[in-house]
């Protein structure tokens, strides 16, 4: 009897210890594509200001998302954050994250930037828009994505590889808008006015740019701003595309929650906070994309570039739409 008393205290006095030692360690577990300097100060700013504890696993998505998929539900992620809503859709579509109630997100985030059955939110915008050489091309000659496919840029355009997902997204938002036919020959025309090969990243491109051996290319602003920042000489100058119609064409780098989360509540409290004025402040000065929350300022550098129309297409249409781009660049001859 005494034995049965000391192992009825004994077992509440560990549960106590073990209920106390999760109260203080709440954690957040994060698998993150995004490259650590750009995030973890915001992880660290986060652990500061509640307490909770984040850790995180650095990868490219493609690894992550074969790791959830193993893990299935023993993965110890509560969350995902990935770049491109072309990736995030992958991550929704393989059955790998969970729909989110949150109205602080909904309210934050605008529609076009979030999946319609709420498994994911962007946090930044990014714009994929026209850089041109500024002693070669006046800002007037330039108008739209689909004008670099006409005559006049001929052996002048530099294009990125169509391996990458950017360009993959961009032209399943330009199907969505324009039909597959038309984006067809426009992806067509850029490839006979290409200057040289295709490169392997955006600031290849803008290097290419500034030296003079192509005239136009079409790029993600941040690559712009770290270059300009490093190389602030290079003739290199940025032109807001499709302005006069429906806008530039804008992604997202992103999170959603994984489906078998063990801190779901925590993991939405983060993205929630992640969405607000304090965070979407910091992601813009780290990585020079463009708030998400359209009530926060941009980084001055940003602003001075100028204001612009964002297309309103829901960023969602990149995943829905990206087997057939992919097919349609293959048959367009875009490496
Ligand atoms: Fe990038």
């Amino acid at each position: 009897m005494k034995l049965l008393k000391i192992a009825v205290a004994l077992s509440s006095f560990v549960s106590i210890v073990t209920t106390s030692s999760i109260v203080q360690a709440e954690e957040i577990v994060i698998y993150s594509a995004r490259n650590e300097q750009y995030i973890k100060p915001l992880f660290d700013l986060y652990t500061k200001q509640t307490g909770v504890q984040i850790k995180f696993v650095t990868d490219k998505e493609g690894p992550l998302m074969e790791r959830l998929k193993a893990e299935a539900a023993n993965t110890p992620a509560d969350m995902l954050i990935t770049v491109d809503a072309g990736n995030l859709w992958q991550a929704a579509n393989a059955g790998l994250l969970q729909t989110i109630n949150s109205p602080i997100l909904n309210a934050n985030i605008p529609a076009h930037l979030r999946d319609p059955k709420n498994q994911w939110f962007g946090l930044s915008v990014r714009a994929r828009t026209i850089f041109f050489n500024s002693q070669k091309v006046k800002a007037g000659e330039l108008s739209t994505y689909e004008d670099l496919a006409t005559a006049k840029w001929k052996g002048r355009l530099c294009l990125r590889t169509s391996k990458k997902v950017y360009n993959q997204s961009l032209v399943a938002m330009m199907m969505d808008e324009y039909g597959e036919a038309k984006t067809e020959a426009v992806v067509k025309g850029w490839i006979a006015n290409l200057a040289t090969d295709v490169f392997a990243d955006d600031t290849k491109m803008l290097e290419a740019i500034g030296a003079g051996q192509c005239d136009v290319g079409i790029a993600n602003t941040y690559y712009y701003g770290r270059l300009i920042e490093k190389k602030p000489n290079l003739p290199i100058a940025l032109f807001w595309a499709n302005q006069a119609g429906k806008g530039v064409h804008v992604n997202v780098a992103g999170a959603g929650i994984t489906k078998h989360a063990k801190n779901p509540v925590g993991a939405q409290k983060f993205l929630e906070w992640l969405s607000s004025d304090k965070a979407q402040n910091l992601f813009t000065d780290l990585d020079l994309e463009f708030p998400a929350n359209p009530a926060v300022k941009p980084d001055a550098k940003l602003v001075s570039w100028g204001s612009f129309k964002q297309n309103l297409i829901n960023v969602t249409k990149a995943g829905e739409l990206q087997a057939d781009a992919v097919r349609l660049m293959d048959r367009a001859g875009y490496k």
